[in-house]
């Protein structure tokens, strides 16, 4: 395991991940952090004043740190944090004298992956960079149960440096067959899983409707065939899993913005590989519409449920 990790982006997901990387590295490691928010650094070093360092911009931080995570929210951010001029992981890189290990979490479109990828592999061969989005949601980084989607093949020989340290920060890794391969097999997964929160909102409603109580539906669902993550973890309905967003005012989780960028960069992605959706329009359609909506705006994607109009005692 590394003996300094760097790691930029504190949100929803970073936070946790820290906390965890924080309690598992080896005693006398450092992790060395940046957010553009002050305050989000300043709550991460509180809670590990002896092992977390708070750091100037992204540049000191790859200065400091034997390998870097990005957990940020869209491709621009990304292309900002490594690229941007005087402050950025690029800068760190030309002031380091040692290679690096680089690892990008966020979940973006794979031609800024691959675009990160070749101006690095120009301007520094030796270092090594991969696409390793997760999922599991902030439950899964809370609990360091989130999957990890490798954007390398099972052969490459980082991959077992990887999966040691992936592994303090969540459960499965998965090598996905090659490069931006994590970011294509991640946005598969988000758009299925955004279709069936959406399928489940729907399901839920026209059962409450008919008379049945929450519970007893997800429990129905849960034992045949609809069963799924959604229903059973994050079910949209306030109040059948207590610790699911839906049942602290949607607060949390992730946020339904994110599920609108996620599905529509799915549909793009299955326009480029030829790929036909039919349900892919309508998704996006409901994302974007409760994206705008003020009463579901920053909430947790599973508000989905409000948006369509289901019942909430
Ligand atoms: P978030 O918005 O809560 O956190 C992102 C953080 O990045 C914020 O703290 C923000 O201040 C910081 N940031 C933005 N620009 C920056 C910059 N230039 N330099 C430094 N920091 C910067 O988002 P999140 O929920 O933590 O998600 C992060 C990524 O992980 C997204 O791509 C998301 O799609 C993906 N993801 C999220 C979840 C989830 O449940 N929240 C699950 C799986 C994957």
């Amino acid at each position: 395991l590394p003996t300094s990790v760097g790691f930029i982006g504190l949100g929803a997901m970073g936070r946790p991940m820290v906390s965890n990387l924080a309690k598992k590295l080896p005693r006398g490691s450092k992790i060395h952090v940046y957010d553009v928010v002050a305050a989000e650094i300043e709550e991460v070093c509180s809670l590990f004043p002896s092992i977390v360092n708070k750091c100037a911009n992204a540049k000191e931080v790859t200065e400091r740190s034997e390998v870097v995570i990005t957990m940020l929210p869209e491709g621009a951010h990304v292309k900002s944090v490594y690229l941007g001029e005087d402050t950025g992981i690029f800068a760190g890189l030309s002031t380091s004298t040692t290679p690096k290990l680089l690892i990008d979490s966020s979940t973006i479109d794979t031609a800024t992956n691959l675009y990160v990828k070749s101006r690095l592999a120009t301007a520094f061969p030796d270092t090594s960079f991969y696409d390793a989005p997760v999922s599991g949601g902030v439950i899964g980084a809370v609990n360091g149960t989130i999957a990890f989607f490798l954007g390398c093949d099972s052969t490459d020989p980082n991959v077992p440096n990887l999966t040691s340290l992936l592994q303090l920060m969540g459960g499965k890794v998965i090598p996905c067959g090659g490069p931006s391969l994590g970011l294509a097999a991640k946005l598969s997964n988000n758009y299925l899983s955004g279709l069936i929160t959406i399928a489940t909102a729907e399901a839920m409603d026209m059962g409450m409707r008919a008379g049945i109580d929450a519970r007893v539906l997800a429990s129905v669902f849960g034992a045949g065939t609809a069963q799924n993550a959604i229903c059973d973890v994050f079910n949209p309905v306030p109040g059948v899993c207590p610790r699911a967003p839906s049942s602290q005012g949607y607060k949390g989780g992730f946020r339904v913005q994110l599920m609108r960028k996620d599905v529509g960069l799915a549909v793009d992605m299955a326009r480029r590989v030829g790929s036909r959706n039919v349900l892919g329009a309508t998704g996006l359609g409901v994302y974007a519409a409760a994206s705008d909506a003020a009463d579901c705006r920053d909430l947790d994607s599973r508000v989905v449920f409000r948006y369509l109009g289901g019942k909430e005692d």
